[in-house]
């Protein structure tokens, strides 16, 4: 976890008030002084860091830290620290089946994604935690399952470290239908977001609407004095919420928390919730089930326990040479369970999310050297190519 500073420009005294206030109780609620104290910034010290903001009638802001990590590398890092403490992973496998006996859950039905073969594998514990897409899972426990979330999406955009330099992030707390923008410093590019866009149905592919794009490119433009344009955008990303469904219509007014629940079959669904929390979702799931009866165990205290990797810094650009790619592309496979382009260009490094067009232009060579490593015929990279370069169309903005 590194810090992260954050800067809220503010129009008004009154603002820099309010906001300053709120900033300094979550400050000593959340424990988030570690990061760095909330200060105010008078409109010259607004100017020295974001001229460009200053220039949108800015009087002044204020300037607070928070945490900042690395998903992709904290996900990593879970999967080898909980393989090191004994858990089987599977990866490119889902769910198709919950089996039962006389109405109660005995294991699931998985299927491998490269073979189409499925397996049974018994379990005196489900638990479904397929974030936004739960109720799917429901649904193989009970076809008569109401969905429960709401899932959100929200897109971010990635443009050239150039057209906003510096270390600290700006944040817009409202914009003009009330949501916040953002654009912070990420792997020498900057990171603009976000929408809260409700869906009704989910996809393990997310799209960026062009509504969404015209809106993130919009409010930074007018908030943050930049002219961005469609050719700017190195790539854009969509993710999803799991959000559980709530009274508001809107999907930024409901509730980033978590819940865990049974069904009368037995399944354990755990809903809703963030990365922020994860640690508090996975102790909550297992209280629950010792509270149930459902598996008799001592809770394991893993507040000390070290997790394997930290940040992956050197995961941001694939290596050039090709040896070291090759070198890269066999500790991927090797070490982490990569098996396509996919898995290497977005989720063990980060070219995809970073630079659409780049990774586009690396899909063939990484193809070859996955096929290599993992003793596949030609045809496969090929095609693995041909469906990595058309997932990566959809990081590519419409430019007319
Ligand atoms: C724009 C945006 C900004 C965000 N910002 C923050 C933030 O600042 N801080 C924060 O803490 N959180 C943030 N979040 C929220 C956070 O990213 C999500 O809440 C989190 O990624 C959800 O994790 P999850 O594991 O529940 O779901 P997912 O990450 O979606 O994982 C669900 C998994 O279940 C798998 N799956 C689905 N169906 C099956 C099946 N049948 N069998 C087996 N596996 C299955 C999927 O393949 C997937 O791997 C943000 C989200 C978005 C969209």
């Amino acid at each position: 976890m590194q810090s992260q500073g954050f800067v809220i420009p503010v129009k008004q005294r009154w603002r820099q008030v309010y906001y300053g206030l709120g900033l300094l109780c979550y400050d000593l609620l959340s424990g988030r002084r570690k990061w760095g104290r909330t200060t105010a910034l008078t409109r010259s010290e607004l100017r020295e860091k974001f001229p460009k903001v200053a220039d949108q009638g800015a009087i002044g802001g204020l300037r607070y830290s928070d945490g900042k990590f690395d998903d992709v590398g904290l996900a990593l890092s879970l999967a080898k620290a909980s393989a090191e403490k004994g858990a089987v992973l599977v990866n490119h496998c889902s769910a198709v089946g919950i089996n039962k006996n006389e109405g109660t859950i005995t294991g699931v039905t998985v299927k491998d994604h490269f073979s189409g073969e499925s397996h049974d594998i018994e379990a005196r514990v489900v638990i479904n935690a397929c974030g936004p897409f739960g109720d799917a899972l429901c649904r193989l426990d009970n076809p008569h399952h109401e969905n429960r979330l709401q899932p959100s999406q929200g897109i971010h955009l990635v443009f050239d470290g150039e057209v906003m330099p510096g270390e600290d992030a700006v944040l817009i707390p409202k914009t003009d239908d009330g949501r916040i923008l953002f654009a912070v410093p990420w792997m020498g590019k900057v990171l603009v977001g976000t929408t809260d866009t409700a869906l009704d149905e989910v996809t393990p592919e997310p799209l960026a609407q062009e509504d969404e794009i015209d809106f993130v490119l919009d409010h930074a433009n007018r908030h943050l004095g930049l002219q961005l344009k469609r050719s700017d955008i190195r790539s854009v990303f969509a993710g999803l919420r799991p959000l559980i469904k709530g009274r508001k219509d809107e999907t930024s007014d409901l509730s980033r928390s978590h819940n865990v629940s049974m069904s009368s079959s037995g399944l354990i669904n755990v809903r809703g919730g963030k990365w922020t929390t994860y640690r508090k979702m996975a102790e909550d799931t297992l209280a629950f089930i010792r509270r149930k009866k459902r598996l008799d165990f001592s809770p394991a205290d893993t507040r000390y326990s070290r997790i394997v990797e930290g940040p992956l810094p050197d995961r941001i650009h694939v290596p050039e040479g090709t040896d070291e790619l090759r070198s890269a592309v066999g500790k991927a496979v090797d070490e982490e369970m990569c098996a396509t382009v996919e898995d290497f260009l977005a989720r063990r490094f980060r070219t995809l999310f970073l630079d659409a067009k780049h990774a586009i232009s690396l899909a063939p060579q990484v193809a070859d050297l996955l096929a290599e490593a993992q003793g596949f015929s030609a045809e496969w990279a090929q095609q693995q190519t041909a469906t990595f370069q058309q997932l990566a169309q959809g990081y590519l903005p419409k430019t007319s």
